[in-house]
């Protein structure tokens, strides 16, 4: 319980008291509405277009909320793929992008659509392309070895959303260009240090940007000190929202 208890205190002081579930971004035809779940998962809304990234944690994570039109599944582990979930949240006509290593373990359900890294399908209006996500720091290479796992550059109303999964700052996520929003993960030991993660969101310099995926073994990550870094480039707007 004392764990449970320094991590609540965590949370209340890193993440600002005022920080909403909830956010919405103008776009072509209406807002974009992004929903915080928890950790990796979260849901984005345009209109009639409804779609769930890593849904984890049951079906009641999701009351309220429209069933998906798409699920994006980005890699293997608990925290992004759950059959289980997956079963429960979706309608019939619910297509599931995910990497081959997840659509392995979604047996049986059907519209499942594999993307490699790379790769890109279009579901009714959204275009997605899987971009790479994967370790470099030696110590942490069995986490994410590359090509198993996706990250996605969403366009979505006229706007191009980036999802990082779990990675580093490696090269391909630097050199990602005209990025509207961007969801970009950091904790260790499973993915980076906010210092990583902000020396990577300065160069690709998206227009918005959440930090997710922020708890791991070692607490919370400081996302103060990653605002504070990209705070260097004005242009660049961070964003928090609850996740925990
Ligand atoms: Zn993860």
């Amino acid at each position: 319980m004392p764990g449970v208890l320094v991590t609540c205190l965590l949370t209340a002081l890193l993440v600002p008291a005022q920080a909403p579930k909830q956010d919405r971004v103008p776009a072509e035809g209406g807002p974009i509405t992004i929903t915080a779940i928890r950790h990796a998962t979260f849901v984005l809304q345009h209109g009639s277009t409804t779609i769930y990234v890593d849904p984890v944690g049951g079906a009641g994570r999701f009351q309220g909320l429209p069933r998906p039109d798409i699920i994006l599944i980005t890699d293997i582990h608990g925290d992004h793929a759950s059959p289980d979930t997956v079963r429960a949240v979706r309608k019939e006509t619910t297509v599931i992008v995910c990497p081959l290593a997840v659509a392995e373990r979604l047996k049986g359900i059907p519209n499942v659509r594999v993307l490699q890294n790379h790769e890109e399908t279009v579901v009714g209006k959204v275009k997605i392309r899987a971009v790479p996500m994967y370790n470099i720091t030696p110590s942490r290479m069995q986490f994410h070895p590359k090509g198993r796992g996706n990250g996605y550059v969403i366009e979505l109303a006229g706007k191009r959303i980036y999802v990082s999964g779990d990675t580093e700052d490696i090269e391909e996520m630097r050199s990602l260009r005209q990025i509207d929003i961007a969801f970009v993960c950091m904790n260790l030991p499973f993915t980076m240090t906010v210092e990583a993660a902000a020396d990577a969101v300065l160069a690709f310099k998206p227009k918005i940007v959440y930090p997710y995926h922020y708890r791991g073994r070692g607490g919370m990550s400081d996302i103060g000190k990653f605002k504070r870094i990209v705070a260097r480039d004005p242009s660049i707007e961070v964003r928090f929202l609850a996740w925990y």
